[in-house]
């Protein structure tokens, strides 16, 4: 539920980005109207469909799911359950943003900068880490369900939030929540500081620094610094994943309007790698 209702909150598309997303779609024969494509796309592939479909290919090769998720989400329900072959083909694409397919008569280039949303139980039966029900699976059993889902395409994933099953009170609570509106104002505001700070770089958000970049814009406090420094010890983090915390932080930083990260918006963006212990 929460997957879908992210592209809601996703800041307002540009016309580049909508030029770029009706052209995908266009190729790939799947407009379905005259004009341009105006929303962010979601798309939802199920884990039994070939890898082709999700990264591209064909004879003539046309573009896979992951670009016409292009500018939008990509939401693999039950990561656990998709072909090793084809989680491990999602690395390059996540890194690079773009992905060519290699044909006798010439390479084919397809961009495909989306947003990855994954979902997955902790264990076969679902109920691992529940206070209520307790876990049927073996040892055994649970390695083996979330061994497909390696380190490094696990160390690609910025946020990892373990969710548990809400109180009943909660679900049935007539408090007013704040609406996908509000936040996407946040949203927008967020990254309208990014486009500003950025604008002499040519790009436009945190996830597009590069280290020198991250060096001159992640500045962290005293505290900040040292709690990320003993993150990255005990828990054992890539030099990938402390590059993503430092990023998610920025964000963090943006959402509250502070120029500078300190130690809270660091604390929040570990606490956001809850299965790099896990698995
Ligand atoms: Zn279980």
């Amino acid at each position: 539920m929460l997957a879908k209702r992210l592209i809601t909150i996703l800041p307002d598309l540009t016309m580049e980005e909508a030029m770029e997303i009706t052209k995908i779609h266009s190729i790939a024969g799947e407009l379905k109207r005259d004009g341009l494509i105006m929303n962010r796309p979601f798309r939802m592939p199920h884990h039994s469909v070939p890898i082709n479909t999700i990264i591209g290919g064909g004879k003539i090769p046309k573009p896979g799911e992951i670009s016409l998720a292009h500018n939008g989400v990509l939401f693999l329900d039950e990561l656990a359950e998709y072909g090793r072959s084809t989680l491990e083909a999602l690395r390059e694409p996540l890194e690079e943003k773009e992905i060519t397919i290699n044909r006798l008569n010439g390479n084919y280039r397809f961009p495909c900068n989306f947003m990855l949303i994954a979902s997955t139980n902790p264990c076969p039966c679902g109920y691992l880490g529940d206070e209520e029900k307790e876990c049927k699976c073996t040892e055994q059993e649970i390695h083996k369900y979330l061994k497909k889902i390696s380190g490094p395409l696990l160390d690609r994933i910025d946020i990892q939030i373990e969710v548990k099953r809400p109180k009943y009170e909660k679900i049935m609570s007539k408090n007013k929540n704040e609406t996908s509106l509000d936040i996407r104002k946040r949203v927008n505001n967020a990254r309208n500081i990014q486009v500003e700070r950025y604008k002499k770089f040519g790009i436009y958000s945190n996830a597009q620094l590069n280290s020198r970049l991250m060096a001159q814009f992640c500045i962290l406090d005293k505290r900040g610094e040292m709690l990320l420094e003993q993150a990255f010890i005990k828990l054992k983090l890539s030099v990938r994943a402390h590059e993503r915390i430092l990023k998610v932080a920025r964000t963090i930083a943006d959402l509250d309007g502070e120029k500078c990260i300190n130690y809270k918006h660091i604390a929040e963006a570990i606490q956001y790698r809850s299965l790099d212990k896990f698995i």
